[in-house]
């Protein structure tokens, strides 16, 4: 018997029991969950490894800052974003949602811990998630790149050089509000080039420098913003998903069916 027989054997085996159960007549159990869930709907996925899936909301492809609001000190250059004055907003806004950036903090080196490449994503404009050059570059360690601002630090340094492009794939579960009071918090997941650094972090509430976090109540749905703290950060290629969890409804109770 050669190598290709021997891993046949088990394939024999199964297909010897399947026919000793048929002619015996025994039967298989199936556990039906009785919800009947909604279809997943079609996505075509990016060509490239990030870039946009066919559902996505495309917040900048290279060409113009149309997407924005508040970015006329923010300019295009060679197909990327150049942070100008001023914190710029998408005109889109989001909840649950699954966003892909990719950033680069500058090529010459100014500055140090957190005068270094820094600028911030937020989610819902009031929730920042770090963005600074911590490549040897020490700051307190929940303000690196990163970091769930003054919450958090990332679980690793995934940082590159300064000048490299970046990615951040992030999964953002806002928080929710009923009656003016907080009855599920925000949750963050972010990988940075590749590497998890936010685990399902629970946020305490909001990231301002000044004081502690709190959480105030606010719509379902805010702007991503990015920030000018002083450094010509780069951006390019980022878009969002909006995440929806599936319909289902229950057609029965749960049971065991023979077959
Ligand atoms: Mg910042």
């Amino acid at each position: 018997m050669n190598f290709r027989d021997v891993r046949m054997i088990p394939c024999l085996l199964a297909s010897c029991a399947l026919v000793v159960v048929g002619a015996l007549g025994v039967r298989a159990d199936e556990y039906l969950s009785g919800i009947q869930w909604s279809e997943p709907k079609v996505v075509t996925p990016g060509k490239t490894p990030g870039a946009p899936p066919s559902d996505a909301v495309v917040l900048f492809d290279g060409k113009d800052l149309s997407q924005w609001v508040g970015a006329e000190n923010w300019k295009v250059v060679d197909g990327t974003m150049l942070a100008g004055k001023g914190d710029i907003r998408s005109k889109a806004e989001f909840g649950d949602c699954q966003l892909h950036l990719e950033f680069a903090t500058p090529k010459e080196v100014k500055g140090k811990g957190q005068g270094r490449g820094n600028s911030g994503l937020f989610f819902m404009d009031r929730y920042e998630l770090q963005i600074l050059d911590s490549y040897n570059n020490k700051t307190y360690f929940d303000g690196q790149c990163g970091a769930i601002y003054k919450q958090h630090p990332p679980l690793v340094n995934a940082s590159r050089g300064p000048g490299e492009w970046q990615t951040y794939d992030v999964i953002w579960m806002a928080p929710r509000f009923q009656d003016g009071k907080l009855v599920r918090p925000a949750f963050i997941t972010v990988l940075h080039n590749g590497v998890l650094i936010q685990n399902h972090f629970q946020l305490q509430g909001d990231t301002p420098y000044h004081r502690p976090p709190k959480y105030e109540p606010h719509p379902a749905k805010g702007p991503i913003r990015l920030q000018w703290h002083g450094n010509p950060v780069r951006f390019r290629n980022i878009w969002v998903r909006e995440i929806r969890e599936l319909e289902k409804r229950r057609v029965h109770e749960p049971k065991i069916v023979k077959h």
